[in-house]
């Protein structure tokens, strides 16, 4: 039992470990390593599996994450319902360095990653059906809403809603595409976003995130740009209050088994032709 979770927390950039007395866990899946053992360990009796998204020390760029092998890894162990924190460049400058966004869109201008375990491959023998995922909706509302209630009971309004643009990486945006995607209306620009949030959507997982703005992009503010020491300092300043959001966040989750949300049906009860663990 205690190699079980109930709730995944993916780290992200400076984001390393979670609790502090943890089983350590590797796990093997169809789709290669992970990016790093599970740490399974348990806050406020809730069971949770942490995840250091790009390894421990920071030695996967986003775009070489294997992104399928983590949250099948996460759903082997038991998990369904997942938090992703993760640093974000902030859009519009009212968006500054510290704001925390609980987005509820997202747009998707990765280029090369893997972002469907239904792509016809075969897979120990069998072969995935091809299925088209709803995904109107990418993020689970129920986890949405603990997070925005997590971060108030801490003092930290959260910026309820707005849009995630995903970029391929690994470098930052030019001004000009930053202005663009500032002038469609987006708050934040992110790395790993996606295809994280359609996967756990294909996995029948509840997924939500949560965006902290290390930095204004390029086309919101009038200095050098973008720097990775900037973005690592920032998250480092607000790691301590954003753990705290999420220990909150997990204890305002539903069990598994009380979860209202569609994402739990996602396939629609079409037959996937692989076995989910
Ligand atoms: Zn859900």
């Amino acid at each position: 039992m205690s190699e079980q979770a109930e709730i995944g927390v993916i780290g992200g950039s400076g984001f390393y470990s979670f609790l502090d007395d943890v089983s350590e866990i590797t796990v093997e899946t169809p789709y290669g390593p992970p990016s790093d053992s599970l740490f399974v360990g348990e806050t406020g009796g809730r069971r949770v599996a942490f995840l250091p998204r790009h390894g421990r020390g920071h030695h996967l760029p986003p775009h070489r994450i294997n992104y399928r092998a983590n949250l099948w890894a996460l759903r082997s162990v038991g998990v369904r319902q997942i938090l992703a924190p993760c640093a974000v460049g902030g859009l519009q400058p009212k968006y500054g360095p510290g704001t925390l966004v609980v987005p509820d869109q997202l747009v998707d201008r990765t280029k090369s990653r893997a972002q469907t375990y239904f792509d016809g491959e075969e897979l120990g023998g069998n072969r995935p059906s091809i299925i088209h995922v709803t995904f109107a909706d990418p993020y689970c509302e129920t986890g949405r809403r603990a997070s925005v209630r997590a971060a108030r009971d801490h003092g930290w309004e959260p910026v309820d809603g707005g849009t995630m643009c995903v970029i391929e990486g690994p470098r930052f945006s030019t001004r000009a595409e930053s202005r663009w995607h500032a002038a469609q209306g987006w708050a934040v620009v992110g790395m790993t976003g996606h295809p994280e949030a359609v996967l756990a959507r294909e996995l029948e997982l509840c997924y939500s995130s949560l965006a902290l703005v290390t930095d204004l992009d390029a086309g919101a503010e009038t200095g050098e740009g973008v720097s990775h020491e900037e973005v690592l300092r920032v998250f480092g300043e607000n790691l301590d209050r954003l753990r705290g959001v999420l220990f909150d966040a997990v204890a305002n989750l539903p069990t598994n088994g009380e979860r209202k949300c569609p994402c739990g049906s996602s396939l629609g009860g079409q037959e996937p032709g692989i076995v989910l663990p």
